[in-house]
């Protein structure tokens, strides 16, 4: 007599996973797979069907659409996907025709909206290529890239029955930037908007992080190719505690001649630092989406896409704080967050959905950058990636993927290992579902074949190549000072 198979209890944490959505963060994934073989593969790897699918509304270089007002801004040459999908409207088409609702995404970190004005400011002045998230004139810009979209998929879902949009999301993992070397840390911004803000919510305080050591060395060290930092830091954590962790990892090396009573001091300056900084941010999220949904009745799922950090030092968030302000209903300016779930802190009341990728859009983010630097003119010429032939930076391009694809979270089984909910956020219900990400290991060498390419230097002239490393070259793109 046979038995029949039985069912152990992870199949019960597996449907507790909630709804799927498959996130496409790049077109370019649509030149080797079409919309209907993303879903199947999709419902192969997690198991069920994605209910909605995440588009982007831009990419890492240029607009996927049209946007009235700024004209001239270049186009993506993934504008036109492939022969079929001849524009964005048909990829949105194309998913409303599979029953899938749509999700716009937009990554705020683009170099090639010309504007210095707009630009993210250092300590001295001097601009990096990417727009200042807290300009209010950032704001009606990205609100009009994200407010097109919308109209876009509200046009071509009015002849398709029972799906539509259903959210907008913004990706926030990496608004500002930080840079700088031992003992001279400098994060971002010091725009005229941004100081403003400062001066009307907290007077003073910015002229403290203008000389060096600055209270910003307490949780920020810069390395060869970057900049370790602290994160596990909670909006509750006093100044003794703040102190008590630069001490730990010797960060406080960066303060040789301060005593603990200096350094308790630079602790309270930063801790206001990170909750002005905090306000600031969710003010330019609120702001942002008002521009994009003016004079629309209907509302739609605003979303930001996040790391997962206890603090973001990029997206300038505490999670927990986003969790208390959910309850203040009048005010709040989003209504789920997307974030790498990890054991360290959970929402209790703001709605959520792993993002099954770890740091989230952060790396996959990285990786698009840099490769749309590579057919952006002037960084091909004046960056450390002038060095390189096409072929290298080919390589590069499929190198890098592979390591960027070592952070996919891509089985059932990284499902069944997400951190459970409390008691009470499992009766409301906070974990709405979990976010896949459409791309593959595959992905890196099919997308760097058909890359195109600038020719530089090393193109022309024939010496021998130095070898860079990729991290730090990266860095540097990022921080404007390749
Ligand atoms: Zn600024």
């Amino acid at each position: 007599m046979t038995q029949p198979d039985r069912e152990f209890s992870i199949f019960r944490a597996l449907q507790e996973a909630g709804e799927g959505v498959l996130d496409i963060p790049s077109l370019s994934v649509l030149r080797y797979k079409s919309p209907s073989v993303l879903i199947a593969e999709f419902q192969a790897t997690w198991g069920v069907e994605p209910k909605a699918v995440a588009l982007p509304v831009a990419e890492a270089d240029g607009f996927l659409y049209e946007v009235q007002g700024l004209r001239g801004v270049p186009m993506s040459s993934y504008a036109q996907p492939t022969q079929n999908l001849r524009a964005f409207e048909d990829v949105v088409k194309v998913f409303l025709g599979l029953g899938k609702n749509i999700i716009l995404t937009l990554c705020p970190t683009m170099g090639y909206i010309p504007g210095e004005g707009l630009q993210l400011r250092d300590i001295s002045g001097a601009s990096s290529p990417q727009l200042c998230f807290a300009n209010p004139r950032s704001s009606e810009v990205l609100g009009a890239i994200l407010g097109t979209g919308i109209d876009i998929v509200r046009r071509v879902s009015s002849k398709t029955a029972g799906v539509g949009l259903q959210g907008i999301a913004i990706d926030v993992t990496d608004l500002w930037g930080m840079s700088g070397e031992l003992g001279r840390v400098e994060a971002t911004c010091f725009c005229t908007s941004c100081t403003q803000h400062f001066t009307d919510t907290a007077p003073d305080l910015l002229k403290h992080f203008r000389t060096f050591p600055n209270p910003w060395s307490l949780l920020l060290r810069p390395t060869d190719t970057g900049i370790d930092y602290v994160s596990e830091v909670s909006p509750g954590m006093t100044p003794e505690e703040v102190v008590g962790i630069a001490r730990q990892r010797r960060y406080v090396e960066q303060f040789p001649n301060a005593d603990q009573s200096e350094l308790l001091e630079h602790a309270t300056l930063l801790l206001r630092y990170m909750r002005s900084r905090h306000a600031l941010t969710i003010g330019a999220i609120g702001a942002l989406l008002d521009y994009a949904t003016e004079g629309l009745d209907e509302t739609y799922t605003r979303i930001l896409i996040m790391e997962g950090e206890t603090y973001g030092w990029t997206s300038g968030l505490w999670i927990e704080e986003l969790d208390t302000e959910f309850d203040d209903e009048g005010n709040r300016s989003y209504d789920e967050i997307w974030f790498n779930v990890t054991p360290g802190y959970l929402p209790q009341t703001v709605p959520y959905r792993a993002y099954m990728w770890r740091r989230s859009r952060y790396t996959i983010n990285n990786f698009f950058d840099l490769a749309g630097s590579l057919s952006n003119a002037s960084m091909r010429v004046n960056t450390m990636l002038s060095q390189r032939s096409i072929e290298e930076c080919r390589r590069m391009v499929a190198d890098h993927w592979q390591r960027v694809h070592g952070s996919a979270l891509s089985s059932q089984a990284a499902l069944v290992m997400l951190p459970k909910d409390s008691e009470r956020a499992l009766e409301k219900k906070i974990r709405r579902g979990f976010v896949g990400v459409g791309l593959d290991r595959e992905f890196g060498d099919r997308f760097s074949d058909q890359l195109a390419i600038l020719p530089g230097r090393a193109d022309t002239a024939a010496r021998p190549v130095p070898d860079i490393d990729l991290a730090s070259i990266l860095y540097r793109l990022r921080e404007g000072q390749a």
